[in-house]
């Protein structure tokens, strides 16, 4: 059985952006110091941690200076390169570990992994020659969505297309990257699920996470999501099938479409795609449970007993995306007219960003509401606020 990494210890995340930044927020008040290895000292996570490496992720020696500061590395993106984790396995446990990363971050060896323990994806094909474009398994897919196998977040590196003209255009846009084309899924509601599991097994889940995405990028959470009983089950299910087949340590987040029912059909789950990592969806569970995704993902990482993630209240999340913020806007200033968001009792935060950017995510909103509604309310009254004033 693996040591428990108790409080007092190091923690070394790769990464230094908002899910580094409260990964740390989480850590130290549990007794933890936090080590960030990243290439901007000024990233998100710098003003909460106690030390920054200034260092690209595949610097040998940045890796080896982080391993010796640290008892444990965990992650906040998928994206490191598999040379930098081998390093780093050499010499600290890094959780989750690299066969975990590697299937995460490119979308044929995920899929592929997916339907091979039977989880439903959306059906799909690989992209990596002209020739795979014209075979029949491309031919069935449509209406579909064009990704790039690795590299692509919030929608970019994506084209929805409708015929075979469609995709070859697509597919020369990407750069004849080798790509997956899946069919669009008939989805009543995108939800995800946030599972920890910690060295020694023992595994919890979240209650799903209703989301709402504006230009592919998500835009409103509701927690828990409002579903079906059964399918939540079988959502949470899933989800822990996952991260037990997968061996993930720390949190992995399983994104998923409810299909439409019709008549005949009741709604299915199938999978979009997963992530080893604390996710936007889950950041309600600061105000909405008594453990919060990233308190979770340090107790798993440090094989902790896990903590209770029974929701104290219907929540909801408002991302705060850097349109909201004037061109001009000093670096890292909040957004105009936070003020008049606060006083509607909703919670924000900011996460320390240098420079706001269309489209980039530069903090969030929290309420939470004797029912959803109320929840929703008031978070889109607070970003209202800002958007409006
Ligand atoms: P992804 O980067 O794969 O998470 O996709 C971003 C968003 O695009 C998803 O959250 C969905 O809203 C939409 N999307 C992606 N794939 C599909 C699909 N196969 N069917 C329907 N919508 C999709």
């Amino acid at each position: 059985m693996p040591e428990p990494i108790l409080p007092g210890a190091t923690i070394g995340i790769l990464g230094g952006g908002q899910l580094a930044r409260m990964l740390a927020l989480a850590a130290q008040p549990m007794g933890y110091h936090v080590v960030v290895l990243d290439p901007d000292p000024q990233c998100p996570a710098a003003a909460v941690c106690d030390r920054v490496i200034v260092s690209a992720f595949d610097d040998n020696d940045g890796l080896a200076q982080l391993a010796h500061a640290v008892d444990v590395v965990t992650l906040e993106f998928e994206n490191v390169p598999s040379a930098a984790l081998d390093a780093l396995e050499a010499l600290v446990p890094v959780r989750p570990g690299r066969h975990v990363l590697e299937i995460a971050r490119d979308r044929v060896l995920e899929k592929t992994f997916l339907n091979s323990i039977g989880v439903e994806t959306a059906p799909w094909a690989t992209i990596e020659t002209d020739a795979d474009l014209a075979t029949d398994a491309v031919a069935h897919k449509f209406p579909a969505v064009i990704k790039t196998s690795t590299l692509g977040y919030d929608g970019k590196g994506q084209a929805r297309v409708t015929n075979i003209d469609e995709a070859h255009e697509a597919w020369q846009q990407m750069g004849r990257n080798p790509c997956v084309i899946e069919s669009l899924v008939d989805f009543s509601m995108e939800i995800s699920v946030i599972v920890a599991r910690s060295a020694s097994g023992e595994q919890r889940s979240f209650a799903p996470f209703e989301n709402q995405h504006r230009n592919s990028i998500l835009d409103i959470t509701l927690w828990p999501a409002r579903i079906d009983p059964t399918v939540a089950v079988s959502a949470v299910n899933t989800a822990l099938e996952i991260s037990r087949q997968i061996n993930a340590i720390g949190l992995l987040t399983v994104e998923m479409f409810v299909t439409r029912a019709t008549e005949t059909q009741p709604s299915r789950i199938v999978v979009n795609e997963i992530a080893p990592r604390p996710h936007n969806s889950g950041h309600v569970t600061i105000e909405a449970s008594p453990t919060s995704q990233f308190a979770q993902a340090i107790r798993a990482v440090c094989d902790l007993p896990l903590g209770d993630v029974t929701p104290h209240s219907p929540g909801a999340m408002a991302n705060l995306l850097g349109d909201l913020w004037p061109r001009d806007a000093r670096p890292s200033a909040a957004p105009p007219h936070s003020l008049a968001a606060l006083q509607s009792g909703a919670t924000m935060h900011l996460y320390g960003k240098s420079e706001a950017r269309p489209g980039r995510k530069m903090g969030h909103i929290t309420a939470l509401g004797a029912t959803h509604d109320n929840a929703l309310g008031s978070v889109l009254a607070a970003r209202g606020a800002i958007e409006t004033l």
